[in-house]
């Protein structure tokens, strides 16, 4: 048995934001094999597919979900395929945890990801959101990626075969739903030290200005082009610490929405549209979601 199919999984419980009602079902692809059967058990359960990964950028609505979650495996541990010169091409799956791969990094003196400490996020959901922070991110490395879709079947992607922008990730073929399995990195090589220190530099300022430590999903909103950080123009129009029921803007972080425990999905979609109303009369800007609304 490759595949295993759970009835009713709860977002709540699968998402780092600690909202979201039920999904039809829950699909864990033990391995590759597991995709021959993928298409019919989608077609059998109904509902849409929804990759989802560490949970970490997913706001869920409360309410009974039409989707079913599909979960990838972790994948072998991280592996040097190709070196030459300072540069090593090393391969992740999916379901392994970013903070895994970053560390395993650090161990084997590989850099280029020292950026992206923090992002609770996994491989494969790194890949989707093009996650990354201080002036780095995913697309800065990424070699190739492994995706798979009903269409387009199983295939290792160029990074000519996708196209890559600030938190976007897209095969360039016509897939309406893809999964990421797999990646290539290609990182240069450094002493264990530096990468480490570099890492620790990033979690540093991480801990000083962001909420790490509460129930959230990161960043909310994108920072607008041309305009001040989302957090700044939230702060300025009246909304860090804006609270509704369980849900609040973090004091910390202004674009940081937390659940300070019993949070409603439905509180944080007022909270969104009531910071969105203020910042676009203050500041005449239109902030775009940043988190994946699954509802
Ligand atoms: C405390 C905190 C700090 C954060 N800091 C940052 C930051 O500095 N920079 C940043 O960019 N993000 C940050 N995030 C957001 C988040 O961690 C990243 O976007 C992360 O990359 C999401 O990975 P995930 O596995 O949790 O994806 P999920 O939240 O599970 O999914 C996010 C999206 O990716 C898709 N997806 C996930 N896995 C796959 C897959 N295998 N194949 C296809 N699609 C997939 C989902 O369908 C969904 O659309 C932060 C979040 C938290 C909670």
């Amino acid at each position: 048995m490759h595949l295993k199919v759970l009835p009713g999984p709860v977002l709540a419980q699968r998402t780092t934001l600690r909202l979201g009602g039920p999904a039809l079902a829950e699909i864990h692809l033990g391995s590759e094999r597991a995709l021959d059967e993928l298409p019919g058990r989608l077609e059998e359960l109904g509902g849409r597919p929804l990759a989802l990964g560490h949970g970490s950028n997913v706001l869920a609505a409360d309410g009974p979900l039409p989707v079913v979650l599909l979960r990838v495996p972790e994948g072998d541990r991280p592996e040097a395929v190709f070196s030459s010169g300072e540069e090593t091409v090393v391969r992740a799956g999916a379901g392994m945890g970013l903070p895994v791969l970053l560390s395993w990094c650090a161990r084997h003196g590989l850099s280029g990801l020292e950026g992206l400490a923090g992002i609770p996020g996994g491989v494969g959901g790194a890949v989707a959101m093009n996650a990354g922070s201080f002036g780095t991110d995913m697309s800065r490395v990424l070699e190739r990626v492994l995706l798979y879709s009903p269409c387009c079947g199983l295939r290792w992607a160029g990074r000519d075969d996708v196209r890559m922008g600030y938190r976007f990730f897209a095969p360039r073929t016509a897939d309406r739903f893809f999964l990421v399995l797999g990646v290539e990195l290609r990182l240069t090589r450094a002493e264990p030290e530096a990468v480490r220190a570099a890492l620790d530099v990033t979690w540093a300022r991480k801990r000083a200005s962001q909420p790490l430590a509460a129930a959230s999903a990161g960043c909310v909103f994108k920072n607008p082009e041309g305009a001040a950080p989302a957090g700044r123009l939230l702060d300025e129009a009246g909304f860090k610490g804006r609270r509704l029921g369980g849900m609040a803007f973090s004091e910390l972080h202004a674009n940081f929405l937390v659940n300070l425990g019993g949070g409603t999905a439905a509180q944080a979609f007022e909270l969104i549209q009531a910071a969105r109303e203020a910042v676009a009369a203050r500041s005449g800007v239109a902030l775009e979601l940043e988190v994946k609304v699954v509802e």
